[in-house]
């Protein structure tokens, strides 16, 4: 028989689930990816995503060519393209990996339905988290919806099923893959799919199986000391492979593998399950979303969509200096500057500036959501929209809506000496490290010492943090008698 592997975040050619699934139940097996004008009309012309999948499509195509097969590329309405393309190439089943967000299920499910009523196949398997949908349960076989006893089932779970982390193999199989057709056509352009080059290549930002593979051994290196390093902005903390695990340029389960062989061999010290833990974060969000998709759109908690949240074109404007970096808090612009001009953001910062949107500027956290989800490099609906209802505490197992975060406090406890602060805000290089956290408390005589106006070089302050905290206290009142 004859098969079509269709690629969508999962691009690499190992430890993959549907391609080796595929090449075990068929002779040949033609493999596709398809750059989704569903998806790409909607972004901006220049993307570092668009960028970054370009890029890793160039090494997935040479890796399954120097296995012997190849990669066809398209750029249409995926939705229609595969069952079309399936019928070029007359196979017998299309294989994908599983895809847990609303619009991606419906577009699975109309796929499968054309190739059905074409007596054809669909075959899709688990591969982008290590449990999903309904595997982990609670005693009463109820999903959870709090993290750490998910964790702990999690856990127990995947020591108890050792065949959860086993890789799926490729190479042993890889002679039934369809050789390349002859000639075969040249990968499109950037300019081709209509899009103009980000600054990825500039930021060094590493693309495909390479990159991810780089990034990991590198973070090996580190992980001992990930518990603590990983809350410091201006430190080399984290992994970040959020990136590679959205587009599966790594495989999550060799990322797993690797760690529990590290702890049971003794290493690791404690970062690694620090780090494992964030993981199961990702599968948790990816299992929540799975199971509420009123998330996206709604809040967890049905009560949090009673708040009233600041609108007309006072909140438009709060908004916009949100967004462009010009709070008057240093942490928060920092942190949008690092994200507007890299795609990426530290985790501690994108709790605090989701915090500063909601609860100091009392904007809607679905403004914000949207914000990171047209500039993250690693967006995914299930995280982003997971680490915004926490920070409005609308979601499962959030923060509670007391808790506010003080710009100030996070800014001097997370980035003491103003290292992060002025690698994005040259201007305020000169203060010294107390006063860089709040530049309106210094004396406007020492701020023209060293030649800074506040209004003129750096904004003041947009509002209050003080002020702010108890009108959010009053705007959530309304959801206090159930929460
Ligand atoms: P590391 O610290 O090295 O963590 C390793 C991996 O664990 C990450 O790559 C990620 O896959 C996973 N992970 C870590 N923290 C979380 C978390 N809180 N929730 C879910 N998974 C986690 N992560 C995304 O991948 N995409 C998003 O769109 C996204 N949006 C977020 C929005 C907000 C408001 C918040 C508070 C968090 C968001 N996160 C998101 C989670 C987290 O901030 C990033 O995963 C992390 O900063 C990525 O950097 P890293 O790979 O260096 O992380």
């Amino acid at each position: 028989s004859t098969s079509l592997v269709w690629f969508r975040r999962d691009l690499r050619a190992f430890d993959h689930a549907a391609l080796h699934h595929a090449l075990r139940q068929s002779q040949s097996v033609h493999c596709v990816f398809v750059y989704d004008s569903a998806i790409l009309d909607s972004l901006p012309r220049r993307d570092r995503r668009v960028d970054f999948i370009h890029a890793s499509i160039a090494e997935l195509a040479r890796e399954l060519r120097q296995l012997g097969g190849d990669l066809i590329v398209l750029h249409d309405d995926a939705a229609t393209a595969i069952p079309r393309l399936a019928a070029e190439l007359g196979v017998d089943a299309v294989f994908a990996n599983h895809d847990y967000e609303p619009q991606a299920i419906a577009r699975d499910a109309a796929v499968a339905q054309a190739l059905t009523d074409d007596a054809r196949l669909w075959f899709s398997f688990k591969d982008q988290v290590i449990f999903e949908k309904n595997e982990v349960l609670t005693q009463t076989g109820k999903p959870y919806t709090v993290y750490t006893p998910y964790k702990n089932a999690w856990l127990k779970k995947m020591r108890a099923e050792p065949a959860c982390l086993a890789p799926y193999d490729i190479e042993p199989h890889a002679a039934h893959l369809a050789p390349p057709r002859s000639p075969a056509p040249p990968l499109p352009t950037l300019a081709e799919l209509g899009f103009e080059p980000s600054n990825l290549a500039e930021l060094a930002i590493p693309t495909g199986m390479s990159g991810g593979a780089q990034l990991f051994e590198q973070f090996l290196t580190r992980v001992e000391k990930y518990d603590v390093a990983r809350d410091f902005p201006a430190l080399k903390g984290p992994s970040y492979l959020s990136t590679h695990l959205r587009f599966g340029t790594v495989s999550l389960r060799y990322l797993v593998r690797t760690l529990v062989d590290l702890m049971e061999r003794g290493g690791g010290g404690d970062g690694a399950p620090v780090w494992l833990a964030e993981l199961i974060w990702r599968d948790f969000y990816a299992m929540i979303l799975y199971q509420n998709p009123h998330v996206e759109g709604s809040a967890f908690k049905p009560a949090y969509d009673a708040i009233a949240w600041e609108t007309g074109p006072e909140a438009d404007e709060l908004f916009a200096a949100w967004c462009e970096g010009r709070t008057g808090y240093p942490l928060v612009d920092a942190a949008m500057a690092q994200l507007n001009q890299t795609g990426y953001m530290h985790n501690r910062l994108r709790m605090v500036t989701a915090c500063f949107l909601i609860k100091d500027l009392g904007i809607d956290w679905r403004r914000g959501e949207a914000y990171f989800a047209l500039h993250l490099n690693d967006f995914d609906l299930a995280s982003n929209n997971g680490g915004w209802q926490w920070a409005s505490s609308s979601g499962c197992d959030a923060q509670p809506y007391f808790r506010i975060f003080n710009p100030i406090t996070q800014s001097e406890k997370f980035d003491g000496a103003g290292r992060f602060i002025r690698r994005y805000l040259p201007q305020l290089k000169a203060l010294g490290d107390k006063d860089i956290h709040a530049p309106w408390l210094v004396p406007r005589m020492l701020l023209a010492q060293h030649n800074i106006v506040l209004g003129r070089d750096y904004p003041l302050p947009l509002v209050q943090h003080d002020e702010a905290r108890k009108e959010t206290l009053e705007r959530y009142a309304v959801v206090k008698v159930v929460d």
